[in-house]
């Protein structure tokens, strides 16, 4: 243990191997941790994983990001999702209540109040759900373009030697 109470020390404490020791603060994680594809990267940050490691929790409360990943120290304080989740929150809501709705019209004689006493509540459930996946996958998108400073990074090829 060469340095304790450092963010590589942390990273050693989050199972991260020694490798991280050698890297400056903020890019403390070794390059196996990186997602190999915007897929991976988004998928983590839907699930609210790092998208960078996937070894710590991307959200400090629900919707406010963690200002700096605990295992990698990545910097989330460049993110800049404003509506954008919301927006996407909307129209997977939309998508998933469409066929509901028509099947609720189309196959039981509901009234207006009724229908809207269904619909109402599960779109609201639906929508709120969906925001922090949403932001996550928003938050993966703009680190993997290396948008609003963050640095963009890629895994090296698996024969090429990763930074010690
Ligand atoms: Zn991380």
């Amino acid at each position: 243990m060469p340095h304790p109470a450092t963010p590589a020390a942390d990273s050693a404490a989050h199972g991260l191997p020694d490798a991280a020791a050698n890297v400056p603060p903020g890019r403390a994680a070794p390059f196996a941790l990186l997602p190999a594809s915007f897929r991976s990267a988004a998928a983590r940050g839907i699930r609210g994983r790092c998208p960078r490691c996937g070894e710590a929790r991307l959200f400090a409360r629900w919707l406010k990001p963690a200002e700096h990943c605990p295992a990698c120290a990545q910097d989330w304080t460049h993110q800049r999702a404003d509506d954008f989740p919301a927006y996407l929150s909307i129209l997977v809501t939309g998508h998933l209540l469409a066929p509901v709705i028509i099947a609720l019209v189309s196959d039981f004689e509901l009234s207006p109040g009724a229908l809207a006493a269904i619909l109402l509540p599960l779109a609201v459930v639906l929508m709120l759900g969906l925001l922090q996946p949403a932001k996550g996958a928003v938050i993966a998108l703009q680190w993997w373009h290396g948008l609003n400073g963050f640095v963009r990074e890629r895994r090296p090829d698996r024969d090429e030697p990763g930074p010690a």
